[in-house]
């Protein structure tokens, strides 16, 4: 599956046919998305390869730690970022073929906002399953 930022400097490949994504309600996500979840997945690093050089990509973190934003420099876009070495993090709304990705929890459902009513039968977790 192959996945672009906005304006499509920013590209990447994933090399599995399936994912597994969430709805991430925490208040970063909300922030970082302007909305009121964030849908993404993680997957091993060995089945992600970029086709970008990457070089207009910034790096947001609050306070120089915790949770990490990239994001390209040219259009604002949320863009995959490396995570705990090993793993990718990928927000699902970058991919352009959709048809391997499945939705299965809601994750961090303590902390959504009050307008934000859930009305699917997905799991729902309080905060990291
Ligand atoms: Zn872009
Ligand atoms: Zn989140």
């Amino acid at each position: 599956m192959k996945g672009s930022c906005f304006c499509g400097q920013v590209q990447f490949e994933i090399k599995v046919d399936k994912v597994d994504a969430y709805h991430c309600h925490c208040s970063i996500c909300r922030k970082v998305t302007g909305s009121k979840f964030n849908t993404a997945f993680t997957l091993s690093a060995e089945h992600f390869s970029w086709f970008s050089n990457n070089e207009g990509v910034k790096t947001y973190q609050k306070n120089g730690k915790g949770f990490r934003h990239d994001f390209c420099g040219n259009c604002g876009c949320t863009v995959p970022n490396r995570y705990q070495d090993v793993m990718f993090w990928v927000p699902a709304g970058l991919l352009d073929d959709e048809d391997g990705i499945e939705v299965t929890k809601h994750i961090f459902v303590e902390s959504k906002a009050p307008w934000d009513v859930i009305s699917d039968e997905l799991d729902q977790f309080e905060g990291y399953p």
